[in-house]
């Protein structure tokens, strides 16, 4: 008799903003136009418009999606984007990253409500570059906070939560996550 022995599949939730899409060079721009800081809300609300359609993808980031993706594992995006983004974001995820289910992208209205979205799915790891957002996830996700601009180096945080600079990185924790 043949045993059967199912493949452990893991279960990988990602922020959407800044985690996979780069808005840089919007933000600089727009920053520039209306004469405000970067961190401005009117600056953060203008480069979730249409104008983010255009923006590429963090270096790594789709081609490790898709690796996943391939090995089988779940993908959900939780994204904090108001209402009138969400619309370019699903359609930014369907040109760069069409074998996305729709179902599993998700928008919240809280920092803290992603860390719902995470136990109800029993997300293996969440990705987001919030440490907000992390502080909120329970033990049982593996969080790890994006850091491309080394914001969070000197900061203090929970030791459960593990900081990166790159997807390549963010590759090769996942790799070893049982
Ligand atoms: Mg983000």
């Amino acid at each position: 008799m043949t045993k059967i022995t199912k493949d452990y599949k893991k279960t990988i939730g990602l922020d959407l903003d800044d985690t996979i899409i780069n808005h840089d060079q919007n933000r600089r721009k727009i920053s520039q136009k209306l004469g405000l800081p970067e961190s401005d809300r009117q600056v953060k609300k203008t480069i979730y418009t249409e104008i983010s359609l255009n923006c590429p993808a963090i270096k790594g980031s789709i081609e490790t999606i898709n690796e996943w993706l391939n090995n089988g594992y779940k993908v959900f995006i939780v994204s904090r984007r108001q209402e009138d983004g969400q619309d370019f974001g699903r359609q930014w995820l369907k040109k760069y990253l069409p074998r996305i289910k729709s179902g599993h992208i998700f928008f919240v209205n809280k920092d803290e409500d992603k860390s719902i979205i995470c136990s109800e799915n029993k997300m293996t790891v969440f990705i987001d570059d919030s440490l907000t957002v992390l502080e909120h996830i329970s033990r049982q996700t593996t969080k790890i906070l994006f850091d491309p601009k080394k914001k969070f180096m000197t900061k203090n945080y929970s030791p459960d939560i593990g900081r990166v600079n790159t997807w390549k990185q963010i590759e090769k924790i996942v790799a070893k996550l049982s």
